[in-house]
């Protein structure tokens, strides 16, 4: 069963930069397309520690990558020493 999150997230114009640094595509390279193209982002999976989205060629649907988000705690403490 899954627990769904009270906040629908939709896509916005990234128009506003969030002060998060959260990396957002926007336009990936398809090598289908041979060009940079939109994307769309689909859920792949519910982690334990976030959410794993995957990027789709809006024109072709290819798969143009994926991309892991954490909720809240964006950072991370010790990487590398
Ligand atoms: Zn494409």
């Amino acid at each position: 069963m899954y627990t769904q999150r009270g906040h629908a997230r939709r896509t916005r114009t990234a128009s506003s930069p969030d002060a998060f640094g959260e990396f957002q595509a926007s336009a990936l390279f398809c090598e289908r397309c041979r060009a940079a193209q939109p994307v769309r982002e689909r859920r792949l999976l519910f982690l334990a520690d976030g959410e794993l989205w995957e990027y789709l060629c809006v024109v072709c649907g290819a798969s143009l990558g994926t991309r892991r988000t954490t909720p809240g705690g964006a950072g991370g403490g010790g990487v590398g020493a």
